[in-house]
């Protein structure tokens, strides 16, 4: 380009026509913002040879899911092996009464994930925080929400074959086991999941699973509606691969399945289990044949904190996408203590999608089980979270922070129809009706309500809860 000497230059030194209408001169540039990109934390597998327990253990054993699953921390005991002077003796104790009187899930937590703790400072560490929880970090007054349940979104009363939620209008939950490689302190699925903890008995399916799952599959083949399948635990991880491929193949070979999602928290927990020669040659033949098939498949897990997201993690996820999986999606839980800060929430978001390619999807709000008031938002500070976060992250990669209504189903925290904020009550309809409400004439015009925690109420909130609860005499 030849520039006449006396045509204007411009900031970049280019020439510039003063003379076209509506002229701008360039003057933008990256401001200083309340998070700062890009991230400053290193992308590095955390040193395992740290911890006292794994001093002596070679990359090859660290990356066997056999390995990884045999010395998965299951008492107090294995994890003081694991993590010698590093867990205090008083941690310890609060963690071990916490055991007693509070868990409503067992212990699991395979080395992997211990790795990703900081070990200095275990009482404030975010994955500990709701991994291996401690009793006085829970709501000292309200523990539970007095409407709190075991089941607290009715997943087993719509269950259309054991295991089998029908929920949504065309899309289904398939439990397919109820065990995991890891257990996590917030499962809302506590009725279910896991082995029984002192205070609480678990359900147990009674149908053999190779029935349950022809079951399954069967009620799929005579309902056209459903056309979405999330094929989940439990964590897929824990059912052996030719078991899983069997099942996928099946809903494949079923016409009016268009999508399926296969969860799985182990991807990030265990990601050795992907890793493994049997469980890549199923998973590809699936990735493959649905692929051929026209049908999406892909994978959904749940990573709460950037923590988590280690070399390893990526090194799994990324073969999905060689094997014609459309994409990996995150579908994390807003724990209060954990991530819930907008901060967390994008540095997480940004460590998936930079390091990993997995798509930040969903955040929960932590349902109302039992025990769970600590980790618990209010709705309106998941509002505040979802402003807080808009705008940084690719629109399709913004994650939505949802509230799992019961008997409504997922509502982006914004679609509330009323809220009373003194009572930390807020009212949700729907456009559709459950499977179980098809007798029901009020369905769409019903309104559910949703509870915050009580300790986030203003004291006038919460001393009519003391008195309502007296009222239903349920204890708090
Ligand atoms: S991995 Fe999922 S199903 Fe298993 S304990 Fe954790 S939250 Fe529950």
């Amino acid at each position: 380009m030849t520039v006449a000497a006396n045509e204007p230059l411009g900031e970049q030194g280019t020439p510039r026509n003063l003379a076209r209408p509506g002229h701008r001169e360039p003057h933008a540039h990256a401001a200083p913002q309340p998070f700062t990109y890009p991230l400053q934390r290193a992308f590095v597998e955390p040193d395992w040879t740290r911890l006292p327990g794994y001093g002596g253990v070679s990359a090859a054993d660290w990356e066997s899911a056999q390995w990884q699953r045999a010395h998965s921390v299951k008492n107090l005991h294995e994890l003081k092996e694991a993590l010698g002077s590093h867990l205090s003796d008083a941690l310890a104790a609060d963690i071990a009464r916490d055991m007693a009187e509070r868990a409503t899930m067992s212990m699991l937590v395979p080395p992997q994930m211990l790795n990703t703790m900081n070990v200095d400072d275990l009482s404030a560490d975010p994955v500990r925080r709701y991994m291996i929880p401690a009793f006085s970090e829970r709501d000292p007054e309200w523990p539970s929400h007095p409407y709190s349940e075991r089941d607290s979104l009715h997943e087993a009363e719509m269950w259309a074959v054991e295991g089998l939620t029908h929920r949504y209008p065309t899309k289904v939950l398939a439990e397919l086991v109820s065990t995991c490689p890891q257990y996590c302190g917030h499962c809302t699925r506590m009725d279910l999941v896991g082995n029984s903890t002192p205070l609480i008995a678990k359900y147990k399916f009674e149908i053999k699973q190779p029935d349950r799952h022809a079951m399954i599959l069967d009620y799929l083949r005579k309902t056209p509606s459903v056309r979405d399948v999330v094929v989940s635990g439990g964590d897929i991880a824990n059912l052996p691969i030719k078991r899983l491929e069997e099942f996928v193949m099946g809903l494949l070979a079923i016409e009016n399945i268009r999508d399926i999602r296969l969860a799985t928290k182990a991807l990030m927990g265990l990601p050795q289990h992907f890793l493994q020669p049997d469980v890549q040659e199923g998973l590809e033949r699936l990735g493959r044949t649905a692929r051929s098939r026209g049908v999406s498949i892909a994978v959904h897990t749940h990573v709460n904190h950037a923590n988590q997201v280690t070399p390893l993690v990526a090194r799994a996820t990324a073969q999905f996408f060689d094997w014609g999986y459309r994409d990996v999606r995150n579908q994390g839980v807003l724990l209060r203590g954990v991530n819930a800060t907008a901060n967390d929430l994008l540095e997480l978001c940004f460590t998936l999608l930079d390091h990993a390619g997995i798509l930040p999807y969903y955040f929960y709000q932590c349902d109302m089980i039992p025990m769970a008031e600590h980790w618990r938002t209010a709705v309106w500070e998941a509002q505040a979270l979802q402003h807080a976060i808009m705008g940084y992250l690719p629109g399709f990669a913004t994650p939505r922070i949802v509230c799992d209504v019961p008997f409504v189903g997922k509502r982006w925290v914004h679609q509330l129809e009323e809220y009373d904020r003194e009572r930390g009550i807020s009212y949700w309809s729907k456009n559709y009706r459950t499977g179980i409400e098809s007798e029901d004439a009020q369905a769409l015009s019903k309104r559910h309500e949703y509870y915050d925690p009580i300790s986030t109420l203003p004291e006038s909130g919460q001393a009519w809860w003391r008195e309502h609860t007296k009222e239903l005499a349920v204890s708090p």
